[in-house]
């Protein structure tokens, strides 16, 4: 017998399948150690065959897995992502795989086990043989609770405990333990559903086992987590699985808890924050089917379940389900895949859906299932705009009169405040006031932010770090002025105006150890803080009673890039961000500042307006042909050496031109948004399509051109989240 076995040289860019002999028993989608040229590599079994190959081949080293590590539907899968996403099978698959079980070498993940002592008798002959008191408690130990970790007898007496494993009295077994234990207090009760809820949950639950797509656009607190937990549980009595999808485990905590109050061990979590040990073990309790619920982010898309029920995606607007870098897949087109494989219901569910799905259900390929109202007597909060160009005239750069006000009202109902402002550090922006000079990174064409509490200037692209100086390195002047409002600048400007409240301040600089973002959440919710401040970090998902007021310091961070989607995520961020505010019987109110108060986004969150941003913003997307008018692919073409770089951005783009469709458009080459990053120079060429039968074969040529140039890198974007 023969398998062909997927293998990958990434020094020479050599991906592809060769025949290798099988000796031991060996099945599709194992992995295996086989030998390449002078190399060991691990590859992918993909096809056994008794077809004999013409020429003389290896054998197969060794088979690494028993079972396979990938079945019939993720090799089909697989494929499918590198069809779609132009990237090469090889890092298809070890994209679906936890670390432990990449085909790559170097990295060692093993199980984690635990020593226990037990009896080799009965207890009786056990005490007849034992010769002192210590073995006489460590026997009783053992009995009384079956088993014991070896590590406790020892600290009883460890030449007792050896005496008895060297006189055969006990005996040492080895037994797997999972690293990832997650206990939750409090209960989650099934809760009596609304009627905007039952009538959603009746909708999904009628088509359990077709494969349809259902958007679920139900504002913020209109208890959409109620209505997937009850659709699970209807899946698992069905003897189904399900997949649930969140844009960030560590900024959701409140909402896994919930689910794991309510089913408990059957929840099994993925996610980045866990370690490789982890994963390694949440993936096999998966493999095992000792769980039936799988709760992570985007790449638990992958989970190794083949019963599927129902995938859910939460807060599916997010750009956390597209991949950054190879491969560029989304988890939404991978959930339909999967929903189509299993052929079951795939539930997106906002409060500010994508324009595109928006669209699609209103075309009528999705099922559109709306919830209007918030749960209980809890209302929408009211929301006010404060033009700061005004403010600034009154000296109020930071905190207008009217947030100051109302803080200071809120602080003394001793109810709770959030504030959000989406930068983080104190200052954006240091420049010389007598020449001009402004601190930028070597690396990467961006301005150094300011941190306070380090004393650093720092890159936000490359974590490029000097300390701060007293005098402009161009003129030696010593007068420099800090420009830009970060988080940490807030923070001290929120704490002088206010010396009693108890502020925290939550930001990836305030997170960055494991746990972090649980605390400050948990120590919120038991309102040991009257105000919590951060970026963007603060407005998912969050749900606490007793936050009356939501200040947005600068509504203008996310206006000002350009980028297609800006309007979409500026109305994303204040819309999620108000909806933080009055979620209780407590009535909420909602400042937004801002120094453009007449624009369209902003007054359609001030109106909670979606319906009218959706019109407005779908007129825009029509004249500029953007999504979902047109498809957008995004290349860049990066290189350290500038004159390399621009040079064969005008030849891909000439290409494009030459071989593409006469309706496409190619717009560029021009320079990327982000023009150098850690010295790489990158240009950008943007097509627009709306039916181009020749792309993917064009695009698939261009690429494999340029996999054999080691000067220059072409990165391919299908469908990106932004540009
Ligand atoms: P969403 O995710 O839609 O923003 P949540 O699921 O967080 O809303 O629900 C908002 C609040 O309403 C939560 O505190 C939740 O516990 C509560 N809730 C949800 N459904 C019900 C119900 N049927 N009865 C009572 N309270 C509910
Ligand atoms: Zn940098």
């Amino acid at each position: 017998m023969y398998a062909n076995v997927l293998v990958e040289l990434k020094s020479k860019n050599i991906t592809g399948t060769y025949t290798y002999k099988i000796k031991e028993k060996c099945f599709v989608g194992c992995r295996v150690l086989v030998e390449f040229g002078k190399q060991k590599l691990e590859g992918f079994v993909l096809e056994i065959t008794d077809l004999k190959p013409e020429c003389e081949v290896k054998e197969i080293i060794e088979v690494i897995d028993k079972n396979p590590v990938l079945n019939k539907e993720l090799l089909e899968l697989g494929k499918y992502i590198s069809n779609t996403t132009l990237c090469s099978l090889i890092s298809a698959y070890e994209c679906m795989l936890p670390t432990a079980l990449k085909a790559k070498n170097g990295t060692n993940v093993n199980k984690k086990e635990v020593k226990y002592l037990i009896l080799n008798n009965d207890i009786e002959q056990a005490l007849k043989k034992c010769k002192n008191k210590n073995q006489i408690t460590i026997v009783n130990l053992i009995d009384s609770c079956k088993k014991l970790e070896k590590k406790e007898a020892l600290l009883i007496s460890s030449s007792s405990t050896n005496t008895l494993l060297k006189n055969k009295v006990i005996k040492e077994v080895l037994e797997e333990v999972y690293r990832y234990n997650k206990e939750v207090k409090n209960n989650s009760k099934k809760m009596h559903l609304t009627d905007e809820q039952e009538n959603a949950f009746n909708e999904i639950n009628k088509s359990l086992n077709n494969y349809n797509t259902f958007l679920l656009h139900g504002i913020t607190g209109s208890g959409k987590t109620e209505v997937y937990m009850q659709i699970i549980e209807e899946v698992i009595n069905n003897g189904k699985e399900a997949i649930m999808l969140v844009p960030e485990i560590s900024l959701t905590p409140q909402f896994v808890n919930k689910f794991i109050s309510r089913f408990d061990k059957n929840v099994a979590i993925l996610h980045s924050g866990l370690s490789n040990g982890e994963k390694y073990d949440e993936w096999r309790k998966i493999e095992r089917k000792e769980v039936k619920i799988v709760i992570g982010t985007r790449s638990a898309i992958f989970a190794p379940l083949t019963n599927i029920g129902i995938i859910i995606i939460d807060e599916e607007h997010s750009d956390t389900y597209k991949q950054d870098n190879v491969p560029r897949y989304n988890a939404k087109d991978i959930a339909n895949f999967r929903a189509k494989y299993y052929n079951c219901p795939l539930v997106l569910g906002s409060a500010t859906p994508d324009l595109i799905d928006l669209a699609k259900a209103r075309k009528g390929l999705y099922t559109l299932i709306e919830m209007k109202n918030r749960v209980g007597r809890a209302k929408l909060p009211q929301c006010y705009i404060v033009d700061m160009a005004s403010e600034m005239k009154k000296r109020n750069p930071i905190i207008s009169e009217l947030l100051q006000e109302k803080i200071q009202d809120r602080l003394n109902k001793k109810e709770q405040i959030i504030l959000l402002l989406n930068r983080r550090g104190f200052s954006t922006f240091i420049s010389c006031s007598s020449c001009g000079y402004v601190f930028k990174c070597p690396h990467c064409d961006i301005t150094l932010t300011y941190h306070k509490s380090s004393n650093m200037l720092r890159c936000h692209y490359c974590n490029y770090a000097i300390y701060k100086k007293d005098n402009c390195p161009n003129c030696n002047n010593e007068d420099l002025t800090f420009l830009g409002l970060g988080t940490e600048k807030l923070e001290k400007e929120i704490s002088k105006k206010f010396p009693d409240a108890n502020i925290v301040r939550m930001d990836t600089d305030t997170t960055s150890r494991k746990g972090m973002h649980e605390k400050i959440i948990e120590d919120f919710q038991q309102q040991k803080y009257d105000i919590l401040l951060g970026t963007q970090m603060i407005s998912k998902g969050l749900d606490f009673p007793n936050v009356t007021l939501v200040g947005v310091i600068n509504a203008d961070t996310t206006l000002n890039i350009p980028d297609f989607k800006a309007n979409q995520r500026t109305f994303e961020l204040l819309y999620q961000t108000s909806g933080r505010a009055g979620r209780s019987d407590k009535s909420g109110e909602v400042i937004i500042q801002t120094f453009n108060p007449d624009n369209y986004t902003i007054k359609c969150v001030v109106e909670n307006n979606f319906e009218k941003f959706y019109q407005y913003e779908m007129g825009i997307r029509k004249k500029l042909k953007y999504p979902p008018y047109y498809y957008l692919v995004n290349l860049k073409i990066a290189s350290k050496d500038y004159e390399v770089a621009s040079k064969e951005s005008i030849k891909v783009a000439n290409y494009l031109k030459n071989n593409l469709d006469d309706n496409t458009i190619i717009l560029g080459p021009s320079t990327a948004a982000v023009f150098k990053t850690n010295n790489v120079y990158r240009f950008q060429i943007i097509i627009k399509y709306r039916k181009d039968e020749k792309l993917f074969s064009v695009l698939s040529d261009l690429q494999n051109i340029f996999n054999t140039n080691n000067k220059v890198n072409l990165e391919i974007d299908i469908n990106p989240s932004r540009i």
